[in-house]
């Protein structure tokens, strides 16, 4: 049995090793750590290890950790389907809400953004493989979606996340990384603060290093850190 300090460990050798392979500096890619179904034990036992950001996919789940773990220097990363009736909580859980796929949901956020007098950080989720169990805009509703969400003052559009398919061999996944970073190579060109758009949240357990190389600043791992996650509760 390897300890979550030793998973972590291992973790962030095999992502200095990929930068590595593509000149990158390691400071530019940050790990989240995807507590979905973790217990709080096991939670903070990685907290203790070093993991300073936490992912998580439900809002309620996460509230109920959110509070019972107050006394950790952590942040709270929003990575799954947010309907628009959780997105109030959602802002007060998260500094950053990956799965901004839609334009209904933008307005919703911008709306409460403006109430609270403070700007949401999102992400827009794309659907590189236009799967349609998957959440995420089409890639070729994605610029309009950009459009839209840049010009609501209380959204920060800081760049793009996506959940390719799910393929053995990760190097198959590659060229749909490739895919995100240059649609936010684009956005970039069009934007009108170009130097706020820097995130690309790809990569979990078994494709992280092929996302590194890609261009991914966020990392999303889960089973490789937290040991597999029960089936039936992984929704
Ligand atoms: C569960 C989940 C992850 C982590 O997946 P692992 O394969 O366990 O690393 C990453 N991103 C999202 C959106 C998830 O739902």
């Amino acid at each position: 049995m390897f300890s979550i300090a030793d998973n972590l460990s291992s973790i962030r050798k095999r992502m200095a090793s990929a930068c590595a392979r593509v000149n990158r500096d390691p400071a530019g890619v940050q790990l989240i750590g995807v507590t979905k179904t973790v217990a709080l034990d096991r939670i903070r036992e990685g907290v203790e290890a070093g993991l300073t950001i936490l992912g998580e996919n439900y809002v309620q789940e996460a509230g109920k950790k959110v509070g019972a773990l107050q006394d950790l220097e952590v942040t709270w990363h929003f990575i799954g389907h947010l309907q628009s009736n959780k997105a109030k909580t959602a802002i007060e859980l998260f500094d950053l809400i990956h799965t901004v796929d839609r334009k209904s949901l933008a307005r919703e956020l911008n709306s409460l953004a403006q109430k609270r007098g403070q700007a949401v950080n999102i992400l827009l989720q794309v659907n590189v493989g236009e799967e349609e169990t998957k959440s995420g805009t089409s890639p070729t509703e994605l610029s309009s979606l950009f459009s839209y969400a840049s010009s609501l003052d209380g959204l920060s559009v800081r760049g793009l996340m996506t959940l390719p398919p799910y393929l053995d061999d990760p190097e198959q996944v590659r060229p749909f990384f490739r895919q995100l970073r240059e649609s936010l190579d684009r956005m970039r060109d069009r934007a009108r603060r170009p130097e706020l758009l820097t995130e690309l949240s790809m990569g979990m357990s078994h494709d992280f290093e092929v996302a590194i190389e890609e261009g991914a600043t966020l990392i999303r791992v889960g089973t490789a850190l937290f040991g597999a996650r029960k089936a039936a509760s992984d929704r």
